[in-house]
């Protein structure tokens, strides 16, 4: 919070830290009290603690705090961190409304707001302050580092924008060969609309997909994920899907590997839908003369599926980051505009709920294997 000068109370002396936790000068008698109280609240490294009295000037603030925004224990002794130069002009309205709140009630209800870090980026925060002691004005804050919620908040946001989209487009193509078959007058015409029944076909297929995507994500979000107790032979799974895929796509893809069965348990249609996701992203990512190859081996005890492409890659910090949700690339979204950055995120929960594990390797501009490692059924 930025404790801009509030209306002064004539009874309250501000008292101005010298040293430790705790100023100097304002060791009353329950100082040690206080003092035990917040110590090793302050030693925490989960949540920055700030103490501050009515002044800019902050008092002292443990390390999560000050790795918070990038400032040293120096800064404080010297002055340099003061709560004006946090916080952005735009949090003044809330900052002031705050401190009312504080000086009235002795305490504030938690909200969210920035800070300015020292390399001048804003970090997403969420606050809250309690008055410590009632005879002087002293407070101790404390702020949560909410950067990555906002993130995926922000993420979540354009995910629902571009899925508004996405169910539009297909919705308006079907609505407009409705209206001709409405409409057609004659025999040859309703012959006509027929040749074009495939692009509604896909149109279908698209919407279908999307469906499936948000069916999947809200059973996910309801821990609801259960493998299934089928037999499936995975490799008739996988080869079923690169043979779609490869008619739908009109690539060539190469199955290597295994030719006995590699039976798991589970549910095939989820199965399916991970390996599609697999082999429909190497396709995707990949310019439409490259190879894409899957194979299947027995590894001991597991059936391992990979996915090869000779695509764009992935660098080695956004691989930690595309199993998350809403998530893609910079590089993804330039080349290819389609996708919505749960597929990998769904995948992964529906190969956590078969006790199997993805994995990738990838290098930028020369492409990427995907590893989908299952526990086979006959541990033999
Ligand atoms: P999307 O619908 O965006 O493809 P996914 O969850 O399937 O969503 O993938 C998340 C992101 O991971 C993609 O947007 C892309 O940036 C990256 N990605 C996935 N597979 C590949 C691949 N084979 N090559 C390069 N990037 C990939």
């Amino acid at each position: 919070m930025k404790a801009q000068t509030p209306p002064r109370n004539k009874n309250v002396k501000v008292i101005k830290a010298k040293s430790g936790l705790f100023p100097q000068n304002h060791l009353a008698a329950n100082l040690s009290e206080i003092e035990k109280k917040y110590r090793s609240l302050f030693a925490t490294n989960m949540i920055g603690i700030v103490l501050s009295d009515l002044d800019d000037k902050i008092i002292e603030a443990n390390d999560a705090f000050l790795n918070l925004i990038g400032y040293t224990r120096a800064d404080i002794k010297n002055g340099v961190l003061t709560w004006s130069r946090i916080t952005p002009k735009k949090h003044d309205a809330i900052d002031q409304k705050k401190i009312k709140e504080i000086l009235r009630h002795g305490t504030i209800v938690p909200f969210e707001k920035e800070y300015i870090h020292k390399r001048g980026h804003l970090v997403s925060v969420m606050v809250g302050a309690e008055t410590i002691s009632t005879n002087s004005p002293l407070n101790i804050s404390f702020a949560l580092d909410i950067s990555e919620q906002k993130k995926l908040e922000q993420r979540k946001d354009d995910f629902i924008s571009m899925i508004s989209h996405e169910l539009k487009t297909p919705l308006a193509v079907m609505k407009i060969y409705a209206d001709l078959m409405l409409n057609a007058r004659d025999k040859s015409e309703f012959e006509e609309l027929k040749q074009n029944a495939e692009e509604v076909h896909s149109q279908i297929e698209k919407l279908t997909t999307l469906v499936t995507d948000l069916a999947n994500l809200a059973r996910i979000e309801r821990n609801a994920t259960k493998a299934g107790k089928d037999l499936i032979d995975a490799r008739d799974v996988v080869k079923d899907v690169v043979e779609k895929s490869a008619l739908a796509h009109e690539r060539k893809i190469d199955l290597k590997g295994k030719r006995s069965a590699l039976f798991v348990q589970g549910h095939r249609g989820r199965l399916w839908q991970v390996f599609n996701n697999l082999v429909g992203n190497a396709i995707k990512y990949s310019p439409p003369h490259r190879r894409v190859v899957v194979e299947m081996q027995k590894d001991g005890k597991y059936a391992l599926i990979m996915v090869r492409d000779h695509g764009i890659g992935i660098s080695k910090k956004e691989i930690r980051e595309i199993f998350n949700r809403y998530y893609r690339t910079k590089h993804a979204s330039a080349y290819q505009t389609e996708g919505s950055g749960v597929g990998l995120y769904i995948s992964r929960e529906i190969v956590k709920a078969h006790r199997g594990a993805i994995q990738v390797e990838s290098v930028p501009g020369k492409g990427s294997t995907f590893t989908c490692r299952l526990p086979l059924a006959f541990k033999k």
